[in-house]
């Protein structure tokens, strides 16, 4: 029987072997891939909605924290409303990028994060951004 006792000796017991607990699996991944991401793909399909929202809560917190470091804050005209906000790469080398990390926009918050929030980077409100994309200037005419 699963109780409160058993699940307490269990924390307990993955607390002090993390590491060996990670190992473990990380080693298991490695030799049966197919075999996990068939219970991943299981488990997502059982858990539908829960990994909806887990994974747009993980994304949309990933974002918040890339806008925060970058001053969530326009650098054109001022918009601070986040749903607005978007990040810009300094260096137009967006596309270059998108290659390597992938197309979808949540790939780029994540490795933003994951390589400590370079300088390239900067924010600017998604009608910025795209004047800047498709004219090479904003028609707010600062130079940016
Ligand atoms: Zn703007
Ligand atoms: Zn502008």
């Amino acid at each position: 029987m699963y109780t409160e006792e058993r699940k307490e000796y269990n924390k307990k017991y993955y607390q002090a072997n993390k590491e060996k607990i990670r190992e473990k699996r990380k080693r298991f991944y490695q030799e049966n891939p197919k075999i996990v991401n068939g219970w991943t793909a299981k488990y997502r399909k059982n858990n539908k909605d829960k990994c909806n929202l887990l994974s747009r809560n993980w994304h949309r917190k990933n974002r918040e924290l890339v806008l925060m470091h970058y001053g969530k804050r326009c650098v054109c005209c001022g918009e601070t409303r986040q749903e607005f906000l978007t990040v810009d790469h300094i260096n137009k080398d967006g596309a270059a990028e998108r290659k390597t990390i992938g197309q979808n926009g949540w790939k780029l918050y994540h490795y933003i994060i994951k390589t400590n929030f370079p300088d390239r980077y900067r924010i600017l409100c998604y009608n910025c951004n795209i004047a800047l994309g498709h004219y090479g200037y904003c028609p707010h005419g600062r130079s940016i």
